[in-house]
């Protein structure tokens, strides 16, 4: 999957993916990236949130919403990424013994932004202030394991 946010001049917020689903998925099957709130979600009034993974798990606890939700609290994007992302693979982990991979991105209605990953992760940010402008590509694998 890959997931887009995106913040315009008058504020607006934009979350989309795009996914090719799960390798040898069965027919029929959704996953999280098309659902609102699961595999993305935006309110121009506080953030927006993108997954990326394994649908079955991420749709468990719809984390682009709830990663909105730990914003719209007064969290930061890596704040809410991190109250959110860690304990729900632990609690998963408890619960059924395994969690799939899981990454999130998130930004704020600021432009602060913020990701969380159980496994590693390619990301990018950019930004155009006077032409286009990228501020941070591919900086590196994110790999946070906590
Ligand atoms: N999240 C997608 C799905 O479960 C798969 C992916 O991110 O690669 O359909």
């Amino acid at each position: 999957t890959v997931g887009a946010i995106t913040l315009d001049r008058n504020g607006s917020l934009a979350a989309a993916t795009s996914t090719s689903g799960l390798f040898m998925k069965k027919n029929g099957r959704i996953g999280d990236s098309p659902l609102s709130g699961s595999g993305f979600y935006a309110d121009s009034h506080i953030g927006a949130a993108t997954a990326t993974g394994l649908g079955e798990d991420i749709m468990k606890g719809c984390l682009s919403y709830e990663i909105v939700r730990k914003m719209a609290e007064g969290k930061s994007p890596q704040e809410a990424c991190d109250a959110t992302v860690y304990p729900f693979c632990n609690d998963l982990k408890k619960r059924y013994g395994q969690v799939g991979e899981i990454s999130l991105i998130a930004l704020n209605k600021k432009g602060e932004w913020g990701v969380a990953t159980n496994v590693e992760f390619p990301f990018c940010i950019a930004a155009k202030k006077q032409g286009p402008q990228i501020l941070m590509a591919n900086p590196g694998l994110h790999n946070n394991t906590k």
